[in-house]
């Protein structure tokens, strides 16, 4: 990328982060989780799954196997029938005591905090890598790129990639560091409340005159009806 055009897409980057910012000022992390072990599981039981979906099984799996060590030394079968509803059960479930018997015999039991050192673990790629150092240790290391964040960085203009490691590059390059993973949060409020997959609703977004991809029809409805509203996290339904 040229350093003109660079620059030009850094500030439009920012002016997003900004008003992103402004219409979630609560950013939460979406899965329940008390331990970074528990996030970790989380991040991978929420893969091909809604979180709200995973915040259903996460309270009985943790209860019964709150720990690593608990998780590493579990009869598989059982992990399995508690995060059969998840979808791809059978894999999720061997990949997690699989990561839990390394965190064992490698970290003494604790997640490691380093991207490198969480690569290593069964089940976890850069997305979960991502949310277990942001959320559990405050290390921003890259940015999370899921469903939502790969489909509005695209229509945002901030990426040309279809590829989750490309479309990161991309928008490590645009943003502040401390912001990655709070920019990833928000868009992700963003696409689930006003920039859904099928029919997203640009007559209210607030970052029409930034998007690229904005529907002309629908934008001029919305200036000349004046119905630009702000969603809330209110009116945010996981999906
Ligand atoms: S203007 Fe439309 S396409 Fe662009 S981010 Fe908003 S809802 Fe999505």
């Amino acid at each position: 990328m040229a350093s003109r055009t660079l620059t030009a897409q850094r500030q439009r980057a920012l002016e997003i982060l900004v008003r992103l910012k402004r219409l979630y000022p609560e950013a939460p992390c979406t899965l329940d989780y008390t331990t970074p072990v528990q996030l970790m599981v989380a991040t991978i039981l929420s893969a091909q799954c809604t979180d709200e979906r995973v915040n259903k099984v996460t309270p009985a799996l943790f209860e019964r196997f709150p720990d690593a060590p608990a998780l590493a030394a579990a009869e598989l079968p059982e992990i399995e029938s508690l995060i059969r509803s998840t979808g791809f059960y059978r894999n999720k479930a061997k990949n997690i005591q699989a990561a839990c018997r390394l965190i064992m015999v490698e970290y003494g039991g604790e997640v490691p905090s380093s991207m490198e050192e969480l690569l290593k673990l069964p089940g976890v790629a850069r997305k979960t890598a991502n949310v277990v150092l942001a959320h559990a240790y405050n290390i921003h290391a890259g940015v999370t790129v899921d469903t939502h964040v790969k489909r509005l960085s695209n229509r945002l203009g901030l990426t040309q990639h279809a590829d989750p490691i490309r479309i990161e590059r991309d928008l490590m390059q645009l943003l502040p560091q401390p912001d990655w993973e709070n920019w990833s949060i928000r868009l992700i409020y963003h696409g689930r409340a006003v920039c859904n997959a099928r029919n997203p609703a640009c007559d209210r977004c607030l970052l029409a005159d930034l998007c690229p991809s904005a529907d002309p029809t629908k934008v001029v409805a919305a200036v000349v009806s004046d119905v630009a509203i702000a969603p809330s996290l209110e009116v945010l339904s996981l999906e």
